[in-house]
């Protein structure tokens, strides 16, 4: 399975709308959204999912201190989001991402692109 995050995104292969960023995280806009507003968040370090993470202090502090940065933004925005993380067979690509969205879902489960 391809890993679109350290294989392209993390590298700049492919250029994202970049909201956040940290020596070890990032945020940007889903290249192509599932709903009307989608940001993902991920370490910059390959890590597979939440359960294999590495619990490290510096690490968990980027990436709360992400996910605050985001959701403040939707939340002054549009008043509410989500922030989901898939494990196991659920990921679409095994490198660890939170989705954060609001709105209507534009991409239905069943045509999900496999990345
Ligand atoms: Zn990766």
């Amino acid at each position: 399975m391809s890993d679109i995050y350290c294989e392209q995104i993390i590298p700049g292969k492919l250029e994202v709308d970049i909201i956040y960023e940290t020596d070890l995280v990032m945020a940007f806009h889903h290249t192509k959204p599932y709903w009307e507003q989608h940001v993902v968040i991920i370490p910059k370090e390959h890590i597979e999912s939440l359960s294999s993470y590495p619990n490290s202090i510096a690490l968990n502090k980027d990436l709360f201190e992400a996910m605050q940065y985001v959701t403040k933004i939707f939340e002054d925005k549009y008043g509410a989001c989500r922030i989901s993380s898939n494990i196991g067979s659920y990921q679409s690509s095994k490198h660890l991402h939170w989705y954060v969205h609001w709105g209507d879902r534009l991409v239905q489960e069943s045509e999900t692109p496999k990345k």
